[in-house]
């Protein structure tokens, strides 16, 4: 099997009825850029940039944050990378920071809401993005939007700062693309308003599930409602493809979702454009998805969306297309 693989590496990612996706990497440091080629990476869907920020005692610099995304860009060669900007809070704690505890860290205090008051740190980390843009394709995306006001805030800051760096003289892309990480509720249900602004959507599924279900993305005890073949995150999914699609963006999924073998042929119905996945399940996600039919995927759509229950929709998959 694993030789079967290989020789899918440097093949793109097209259906039976010969409709294209893009099968990209999910990477935490500049090392992971390696296995992203050599596992076929058409893209890096998601560059979580937390790593950066910890494992140390202090914020890392304007330099050694453009060191290390100039060098996923340069290394990429020209393939789309989405840079998510600072995704802090949660499970990802930064002693340095001395934030306050809190009753509920995952609705708490982080990502883009700590970036739109710690601004110092948002803007250090934008500079580094802009100053890197000229060395490959860079997409930049804003995590945990709840609200299309955050959206219009944060990009408002990036092209501040965009201009400061060219009335400075130093060199800017102008074909950033700018999106979101849809993985609030609110946002979901909110798309078709965000789509008429942002470039894309990424679809965080892991979190998106969490905050749909109420359910802790860790605790075990409650895993049985973290479910994403449950047909409220199917919806949802669905709703925000659609609504990307109806303004001409593009929509990419980078929770494990994306790589998983039993929602590949939902998510292709769905319409998805792009699966941000571990590089590891970029090849069997390939070998699979070039076994499938976009146009029959479609035609169950509305089936699968009137769909009750998990089990229903694991069934239907298992029994359709024998994952
Ligand atoms: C997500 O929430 O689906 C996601 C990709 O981000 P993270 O797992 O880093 O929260
Ligand atoms: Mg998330």
């Amino acid at each position: 099997q694993k030789a079967e693989w290989a020789k899918l590496v440097n093949e793109p990612t097209v259906t039976k009825d010969g409709q294209h996706v893009e099968l990209a990497a999910n990477i935490g440091t500049p090392n992971d850029v390696k296995g992203v080629l050599e596992n076929g990476g058409e893209a890096v869907g998601l560059y979580r940039t937390e790593f950066l920020y910890m494992g140390r005692d202090q914020l890392p610099t304007e330099e050694e944050q453009f060191d290390a995304y100039k060098a996923v860009l340069e290394r990429m060669e020209g393939k789309p990378v989405v840079v998510r900007t600072l995704d802090i809070g949660g499970d990802k704690e930064l002693p340095y920071l001395h934030l306050p505890k809190e009753m509920n860290p995952f609705l708490g205090f982080r990502a883009i809401r700590l970036c739109l008051e710690e601004q110092d740190i948002f803007r250090t980390q934008l500079r580094a993005l802009l100053r890197a843009s000229t060395y490959g394709n860079l997409r930049i995306m804003f995590p945990m939007i709840a609200t299309v006001t955050e959206f219009r805030e944060a990009k408002a800051i990036l092209l501040e700062e965009k201009e400061k760096l060219v009335a400075n003289g130093v060199q800017v892309s102008d074909a950033i693309e700018i999106g979101i990480m849809v993985e609030i509720p609110s946002t979901a249900v909110m798309a078709d308003q965000f789509a008429k602004e942002v470039d894309f959507f990424s679809i965080g599924t892991n979190d998106l599930i969490q905050y749909t279900m109420a359910a802790d993305r860790m605790n075990e005890r409650v895993s049985y409602l973290y479910q994403p073949y449950n047909p409220a995150i199917l919806r949802l999914v669905s709703m925000v493809i659609d609504a990307a699609h109806k303004e001409g963006k593009w929509a990419g999924m980078c929770g494990e979702m994306a790589g998983d073998p039993i929602a590949i042929p939902l998510l292709l119905g769905l319409g998805l454009d792009e699966f941000s996945m571990s590089a590891t399940s970029i090849l069997p996600a390939r070998t699979q998805i070039k076994g499938l039919s976009k146009a029959e995927a479609q035609s169950f759509k509305e089936k699968v969306l009137a769909m009750t229950t998990t089990e229903e929709v694991v069934a239907f998959v298992k029994e359709t297309y024998q994952v």
